[in-house]
């Protein structure tokens, strides 16, 4: 969507899917459904549809047409794993993320026995790529932690958590098998508190456990006044990566046009048209 985001811990977003559905109290004020549905019935705009699922094929190659290495959020207007989207949609998604090596993609979704699954499965020839970080959202006890249990065992080799918005203490986290942990607070009209206590035990669980660990925000009605500093210092830890450099813009081209091949020969073959519900 973007090759410039606000979001904290992120240099892009990439949304080759767009629109949700609501599966647990993470999703009350879901910052994504808020900002699609204002343009509800807008003609010709991206989200003329509003938050309703739709695939959006024409962006499946967006990745290779940046020119620097990014970190890119993949579908931070969606979540790629919903039921709506079609296993060989995502595997489309999955290919761009194998081809395009240069950047680092992370994947996050609450569908995470669905991930599970397919990491094991069809998309196993993704799981081990280093260039992709596999995340679950865990935002409270009963919905967030069997989400963990999920992704630590899913085959993958870069897992890791959303802790946001954390609306509630998690006790004891088992963090074997992840890389990473973001953790932050709800932020705009209606925000539900997130407690200094509940964010330093998961800080404190990080270190025991050497995971590196990112604090976006305290959140809250005015987000940026609160800021991200816990203890007096920002926490802005990541797990490691390795450079690949860009090839030349002629190289991209040609891999952006081999996936478009491949993508249309399983269209051809099957995934169906309604599923492409493109505006
Ligand atoms: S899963 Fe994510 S994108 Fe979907 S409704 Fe919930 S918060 Fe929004």
């Amino acid at each position: 969507m973007s090759d410039s985001s606000k979001i904290e811990w992120t240099d892009a977003t990439w949304n080759p899917v767009r629109g949700c559905t609501k599966i647990s109290p993470g999703c009350k004020h879901c910052y994504a459904e808020t900002f699609a549905e204002r343009f509800r019935g807008v003609k010709g705009h991206p989200y003329e549809q509003g938050f309703d699922l739709r695939l959006v094929p024409e962006k499946l190659t967006e990745p290779f047409s940046w020119r620097s290495p990014k970190l890119v959020f993949v579908n931070s207007m969606s979540d790629l794993f919903q039921t709506g989207v079609p296993d060989d949609y995502v595997e489309a998604v999955a290919r761009v993320m194998v081809t395009a090596n240069w950047h680092t993609y992370q994947v996050l979704t609450k569908r995470s026995e669905r991930l599970r699954d397919a990491l094991r499965g069809e998309l196993g020839f993704a799981a081990q790529q280093e260039n992709i970080w596999w995340g679950v959202s865990v935002e409270d006890r009963k919905y967030g932690l069997p989400r963990i249990d999920h992704l630590r065992t899913a085959p993958a080799r870069v897992r890791f958590l959303s802790v946001e918005p954390l609306l509630e203490d998690l006790g004891k986290v088992d963090l074997s098998g992840i890389s990473w942990v973001i953790v932050g607070g709800e932020s705009g009209p209606g925000a539900r508190p997130m407690k200094k206590e509940w964010v330093v035990s998961i800080r404190e669980q990080c270190r025991a456990q050497r995971v590196p660990f990112f604090f976006k925000q305290w959140g809250g009605v005015r987000k940026v006044r609160n800021g991200r500093k816990l203890d007096g210092r920002t926490y802005d830890e990541y797990p490691q990566r390795t450079a690949v450099p860009v090839p030349d813009r002629t190289m991209c081209e040609a891999l952006a046009e081999s996936i478009s091949k491949w993508f249309e020969g399983i269209t051809e073959q099957g995934l169906k048209p309604e599923a492409l519900r493109t505006a």
